[in-house]
């Protein structure tokens, strides 16, 4: 058999006792053999690896590329919620197709230098924006293919019930092409209807569901109760996600626990959006302020699928972001108060192998026959990654010939570019 990449002598996570070759051809991972029985093989290109972590892709199950990098278009003033999505509101009205696609390109770039090779990117959808955003995302997402698989959820951000035209936008992206479909009942003048609506299109579309869900921190109510019914009775199990669910954080363990049960009974998957979530809740607190973040640790010890996501970049809702998900862990662990080695394990499961399962990834991980997606970290296991936070390298395959993207990303995008367009 021949290789066209050798990676020799790395460590894949979970398995980082015994240091491998990893062999690469046409953009799949063809062998993984023991250091002890290294491959003897020669390769067009030969990777020392030097006992380095090798990871697969990070996977962002949460991002919003559409409102990304707009923080100088809005004047905020009380950072809370109702004033972030009344902000956006107002400059997504100017939005253009070329505009999103402009700054959704901005944020991609830096998604793919972190080592993001899967993204579900929440588009909005709505009689105000049309389906600029949708169209925009679409063709990045065709543009971007030779580094990472988007898929694009469409939902309505501003309300569904109380907003005339939005439904039938929504079917006409479903009818063009969206992966997913989502909601956000809390804008709704009639969330429960909102979630039944969302529910009836996705059955008629066959499409999994992710809301935006729960986002205050009053524990006496909550919608997840209501999603987690239409899951049971629609037999969407393992197809839909929920994202924020900051009210989890405002619980004791004791109620968070028949959450946990609830969520793991009805396949009902959470995303937790550390920084969004630490940045808007609690605004109402001058001292002691309420972290807002859902433990998403607890609900996935109790077998519940649990991811950790960027969600927004450089806007009203999060003004900071580098795209990376290894920081997103380290923000998790540092804020929840994780600091075991199997707890710090797990906050890397949380960007990596568990959103996979969220997004139902067929083909993902270190492993013989998947895609040749492959992230190196600058450690020698997980702790240490999430801990210490290395510099990240990103192996990127688009179609059969090989690009490193690394240090010099600028310049081995160009490269890739150019290369991805070469391809038949
Ligand atoms: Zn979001």
């Amino acid at each position: 058999m021949s290789f066209d990449t050798i990676l020799r002598n790395g460590r894949i996570a979970g398995r980082e006792h015994e240091p491998v070759d990893i062999a690469l051809c046409d953009g799949r991972i063809a062998a993984i053999t023991p250091r002890s029985s290294q491959i003897t093989q020669d390769a067009a290109r030969d990777i020392a690896l030097d006992g380095k972590l090798v990871i697969p892709g990070f996977v962002e199950t949460h991002i919003h590329l559409d409102k990304s990098c707009i923080s100088d278009r809005c004047s905020c003033r009380t950072g809370t919620l109702p004033e972030a999505i009344e902000s956006v509101a107002a400059a997504k009205l100017a939005f253009t197709e070329q505009d999103i696609y402009a700054r959704g390109r901005r944020t991609l770039e830096k998604a793919i230098v972190q080592g993001t090779t899967v993204m579900r990117a929440h588009v909005e959808v709505d009689p105000r924006i049309g389906l600029k955003g949708f169209r925009a995302v679409s063709q990045l997402k065709r543009d971007f293919a030779w580094a990472l698989d988007i898929e694009i959820c469409v939902f309505p951000q501003e309300g569904l019930l109380n907003d005339p035209g939005c439904d039938e936008l929504l079917i006409e992206a479903c009818d063009g092409g969206a992966d997913l479909i989502g909601g956000c009942p809390y804008t709704d003048n009639d969330p429960h209807g909102q979630i039944a609506r969302i529910f009836e299109l996705a059955k008629r579309y066959d499409l999994d569901i992710d809301f935006h869900l729960d986002f205050d921190l009053d524990p006496s109510w909550m919608h997840l109760d209501e999603v987690c019914r239409h899951t049971a009775k629609s037999g969407w199990g393992g197809r839909v996600a929920i994202g924020h669910v900051t009210k989890l954080s405002a619980l004791d363990h004791a109620a968070l626990e028949k959450i946990g049960v609830k969520l793991a009974n009805a396949g009902v998957a959470v995303t937790v959006l550390p920084a969004t979530d630490l940045f808007l809740m609690g605004r109402g607190a001058e001292h002691s302020v309420p972290r807002g973040v859902a433990p998403a640790h607890r609900l996935l010890a109790q077998g519940v699928t649990c991811s950790l996501a960027t969600n927004n970049v450089l806007n009203p809702f999060t003004p900071f972001g580098d795209c990376s998900l290894l920081r997103m862990a380290n923000l998790y662990a540092n804020i929840v108060q994780l600091g075991r080695s199997d707890e710090l394990q797990a906050c890397l499961d949380m960007v990596t192998l568990l959103p996979a399962k969220l997004m139902n990834l067929g083909d993902y991980g270190i492993a013989v026959g998947n895609p040749a997606d492959i992230v190196v970290l600058d450690c020698a296991d997980r702790v240490s990654a999430v801990a210490e936070l290395g510099p990240t390298a990103t192996l990127h395959w688009p179609g059969a010939t090989p690009s490193l993207v690394k240090d010099d990303f600028r310049a081995d995008l160009a490269e890739a570019r150019s290369l991805a367009r070469s391809l038949p």
